[in-house]
């Protein structure tokens, strides 16, 4: 296929961590909230005079001194957050929203702010730690919307002067929805038979609206949206079409590896991807703006710390249905190093994805940067799509897009 005319643009964007949109939102006076996990409410980080970027660390090698405070023994995606901050890869926000998505998370976190490894020459800088529910329930919904007024609204309208008005929080919606849609209808060419854009492309689209000021993107993805319609795709050479399934995966060379193998990525059920992470965030008249988010939030999520059973099973189930929607041969669960939600969930996922709705599963570990074991992965997942090749031959395999 020819090259989209902005993918090198939008790589370059992803390769550090204060990138050049980062840079003009700020010169344009802007305040960049800093936020961990997907449990946060992106739009309340998109008020007018500020803008949301979710941490993450690129071309990650040694976390020794974050393994120093925080132990070998917790997941790869802390350390590295952790390492990058304290040499100073963070310094370009003005503050720092963590929810306890799980408590790795919230060990990084504290471990910043003990540090001052961020905001060291801003008076105003200011960390919040925000309890998220375990529940998916109205009880859940009640407490996120307190939290998000104490730890994100208040401090960003008191040390900031940022409008967080009913008004403003309806616009901010309004732009995080735009960008879902471009994303969305994106992403929806995965589920042609003959694909027009790789799951590589997608994925780096995909996280750059996590990790750039949105309002900065539109131009770029709408232009590549109206190229998309037009692309011609090579002929079908995929070996087989996989879901890939996760916590964290802010590594776009990860989708490349697999990619490489032959398989083709048509859908990404993980933290930085687009399902559910940009769904629409639906508003109504008979309800506040912030509680509509925090609905959204609360029962659209699909993080494993949701303990109540009908989540457990119906995580599954939403894999299905992604898998059937975008016509999965097989689903990859993949778990950054000593990430324990997702050791549980991808064990009884994969058991049950296997067992109950009869799909080829792998489940493997991996590093957080994927360079420094690429060889390894490499051989599992071409592995693994020679036996989804030989279940087709047998004709046990297919499912088929609905
Ligand atoms: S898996 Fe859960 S805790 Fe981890 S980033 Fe995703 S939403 Fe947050
Ligand atoms: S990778 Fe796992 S342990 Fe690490 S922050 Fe995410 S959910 Fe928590």
């Amino acid at each position: 296929m020819r090259d989209l005319k902005h993918l090198y643009y939008f790589e370059n964007l992803l390769q550090i961590t204060n990138n050049d949109l980062i840079s003009q939102a700020k010169s344009e006076g802007k305040k960049c909230v800093a936020y961990l996990c997907e449990n946060t409410p992106e739009p309340l980080l998109n008020l007018a005079g500020c803008f949301g970027v979710r941490l993450f660390a690129p071309q990650t090698g040694s976390m020794d001194i974050a393994t120093y405070y925080m132990t070998s023994l917790l997941c790869e995606t802390c350390r590295a957050l952790l390492e990058r901050s304290i040499e100073g890869g963070f310094n370009f926000a003005d503050c720092l929203i963590a929810p306890d998505g799980c408590t790795m998370i919230n060990r990084c976190a504290e471990n910043i702010e003990l540090l001052r490894a961020m905001g060291k020459d801003n008076d105003h800088f200011f960390y919040e730690h925000m309890e998220v529910p375990l529940k998916a329930d109205d009880n859940g919904v009640e407490l996120l919307v307190l939290q998000c007024k104490n730890h994100i609204l208040n401090p960003l309208h008191e040390n900031y002067g940022i409008d967080v008005s009913e008004a403003a929080i309806r616009e901010a919606v309004t732009l995080h929805n735009k960008v879902c849609r471009l994303i969305r209808e994106i992403g929806d060419f995965r589920k042609e038979a003959n694909p027009r854009i790789t799951g590589y492309e997608f994925a780096i689209l995909t996280l750059a609206t996590y990790v750039c000021p949105k309002y900065l993107l539109i131009d770029k993805l709408t232009e590549t949206l109206e190229e998309l319609k037009t692309r011609e795709p090579d002929e079908n050479k995929y070996r087989a079409r996989l879901l890939v399934v996760g916590s964290e995966m802010d590594d776009p060379g990860f989708i490349k590896l697999i990619e490489e193998t032959g398989a083709y990525v048509c859908a990404d059920r993980y933290c930085f991807g687009s399902l559910p992470g940009r769904d629409e965030i639906k508003l109504s008249d008979d309800e506040d703006a912030l509680t509509s988010v925090c609905r959204h939030y609360v029962y659209e999520c699909q993080c494993p710390r949701q303990m109540n059973m009908d989540k457990v099973y119906s995580r599954k189930q939403y894999i299905n249905d992604l898998a059937r929607e975008y016509g999965a041969d097989g689903i990859l669960y993949n778990q950054i190093k000593f990430c324990d939600p997702w050791a549980y969930e991808k064990a009884l996922g994969s058991a049950i994805l296997r067992e109950k709705y009869d799909y080829p599963v792998l489940a493997v570990d991996r590093p957080y940067n994927i360079n420094s074991s690429a060889g390894q992965m490499r051989t599992r997942v071409q592995a693994f799509i020679e036996s989804i090749e030989i279940k087709n031959i047998q004709g046990r395999g297919k499912h088929g897009c609905d």
